[in-house]
């Protein structure tokens, strides 16, 4: 009796073709088999990502009889990738499911359609909303100038003491009810020198969505009576910046432990001695939720090189799902559904990038409709940037983020 033996690959698998080389990756392990220059292999993993073949393929005699392909059938099966179905009674292809990802069919439907409705279901796609509201601050911070490349919260925007009236923040708050939100960031400069503090705690105190504060500890010491308007209905996201005020910032500390207010420390380093002392004080402290964040100040390449580009092996570490991958295809998940506001009304997508619009002037909707349909933030993959889309790693490597637009280079890694 003849059998049919059918490859097939496990639906979490993830491949990557690029020229002649070749990637298979497991997504649940990690584990990942790399070919170069070899065409057989690249023929037969070619055929397997062909999408009608859906990752079933029948092996035929040559393959069989193939030294490197029987290696990379027995790689495939020790890595738990997939395996051979050899049965004579299996007659017909057997079926494997790939997933889909429903983002791109909105993408296209959005791009056919010019109907007005279309405009409320990208609202369903907006997640996070960062209203800066003031550009003012009297503090001076070494880092405040490289901040906003790289994190958007806690700096002057301009030198001008500007400040977002409120009128268009309850102009961004009613366009929300229509979305599904799931958290409102308040940036600044010092958000607690902006003039109408008091009236903007009590909007967002009726609003539903988590309502995260960004705010310097020493501002916090400087205008506790501000800081007061805050209650534990929000969130508190404490910035600190070196050299570290230790009594500032465990009087801060107490004061936000009496106000019981959910809060996260973020800690901007840009060199290690600065982890170093941050990790005395998270113990010192007792400090439960913190960030450590490091920033690009032009001069601490190397810092960044030691410590943030990546290698082959903490991509492969990294585990990203399949769905993941598949999503890293379409669109930039460190930006997708996000929109910030800066204190002038513009509108940004990520705010390295262009001006969408301005909230005086442009409705929440349309601002997420036009960066659906034209922008190419929401939608910058690694796919269509120098040099990450030849690379094979493109998709399971982290998507692009504010650090390559800080440190000004698309391949924050040890690999190209
Ligand atoms: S507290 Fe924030 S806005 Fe003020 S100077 Fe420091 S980094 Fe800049
Ligand atoms: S070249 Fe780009 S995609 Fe490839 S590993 Fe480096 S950063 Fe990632």
């Amino acid at each position: 009796m003849i059998s049919n033996n059918w490859l097939y690959l496990e639906p979490f698998v993830h491949i990557s073709l690029i020229r002649n080389k070749v990637l298979l990756y497991n997504t649940l392990n990690g584990k990942a088999l790399e070919y170069d220059n070899n065409i057989k292999i690249y023929n037969l993993v070619k055929r397997l990502d062909y999408n009608k073949n859906l990752l079933v393929v029948k092996l035929t005699k040559s393959d069989l009889a193939n030294t490197d392909i029987k290696s990379l059938l027995y790689k495939i099966r020790v890595n738990y990738m997939g395996d051979i179905i050899n049965s004579p009674a299996i007659k017909f292809k057997p079926v494997q499911i790939k997933p889909i990802f429903n983002i791109q069919r909105s993408i296209q439907i959005l791009k056919e359609s010019g109907e007005a409705s279309v405009g409320t279901n990208v609202m369903q796609n907006l997640t996070e909303v960062s209203i800066n509201i003031n550009s003012e601050c009297n503090l001076n911070c070494k880092n405040c100038k490289y901040t906003f490349k790289q994190f958007h919260f806690c700096t002057k925007y301009d030198r001008l003491k500007t400040e977002l009236d409120i009128i268009y923040i309850k102009k961004i708050i009613t366009a929300l009810a229509g979305s599904s939100l799931k958290k409102l960031n308040i940036t600044g400069g010092n958000i607690l020198m902006y003039s109408k503090i008091e009236e903007l705690t009590n909007l967002l105190l009726n609003y539903t969505s988590i309502t995260e504060f960004y705010i310097h500890y020493k501002n916090i010491l400087e205008y506790s009576d501000a800081f007061c308007l805050l209650n534990n209905k929000f969130m508190l996201n404490v910035l600190i910046d070196f050299p570290i005020n230790l009594n500032g910032l465990e009087s801060i500390k107490i004061l936000i432990n009496k106000k019981n207010i959910k809060t996260s420390f973020t800690f901007i380093i840009n060199k290690i001695e600065n982890l170093i002392e941050a990790e005395e004080h998270i113990v010192k402290l007792n400090i439960e939720n913190y960030t450590i964040l490091p920033y690009f100040d032009r001069s601490n390449l190397s810092f960044f090189k030691n410590n943030i580009f990546i290698s082959k092996k903490d991509i492969y570490e990294s585990k990203p799902t399949i769905t993941d991958i598949y999503a890293r295809q379409v669109i930039n998940p460190n930006y997708f559904g996000k929109l910030g506001i800066m204190c002038n009304g513009s509108i940004y997508a990520n705010l390295n990038g262009r001006v969408i619009g301005n909230i005086k002037n442009l409705d929440l909707n349309e601002a997420a409709t036009k960066e659906m349909k034209e922008g190419t933030n929401w939608r910058k993959t690694r796919a269509n940037i120098t040099p990450c889309k030849d690379c094979l790693y493109k998709f399971i490597c982290p998507p692009i983020s504010d650090y390559e637009y800080g440190v000004g280079s698309y391949n924050l890694c040890k690999i190209n």
